[in-house]
């Protein structure tokens, strides 16, 4: 349990608040700064929530694994659009495939009918 002074904002710890002096609080008002006599100096000492300072810290690992999720599926995702790709890539030759049968299949047409024609 650690203490930060709400006049000059100076964080005590558990060593220092052994040696600290109490000299008015409200005790059960946990809110209440309490007023400790410290190495000579008056200081008005509120209790840091270590605990809530510490759960962030906890949920900081997690969102680590998150952005490693992400990066998973950034990956996966980088990966993915190779597929569309061909997929656009197939498309495109399509059409460059087609004119060239239907080439073909003119110039067999017209061979049909220069055949009937001769
Ligand atoms: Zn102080």
């Amino acid at each position: 349990m650690s203490y930060r002074c709400v006049i000059c904002e100076r964080v005590f710890d558990d060593s220092e608040m052994e040696s600290a002096l109490e000299i008015s609080g409200g005790r059960g008002r946990s809110r209440v700064p309490i007023t400790y006599l410290i190495d000579g100096n008056y200081h008005s000492l509120r209790k840091v929530p270590a605990k809530k300072q510490q759960q962030p810290q906890t949920p900081a690992p997690e969102s680590k694994e998150d952005t490693e999720l992400l990066l998973e599926v950034v990956n996966v995702l980088a990966a993915l659009p190779t597929p569309p790709v061909p997929v656009e890539i197939k498309t495109q030759p399509l059409p460059q495939i087609e004119p060239e049968i239907e080439e073909e299949q003119i110039t067999t047409m017209r061979a049909v009918w220069l055949n009937r024609r001769n």
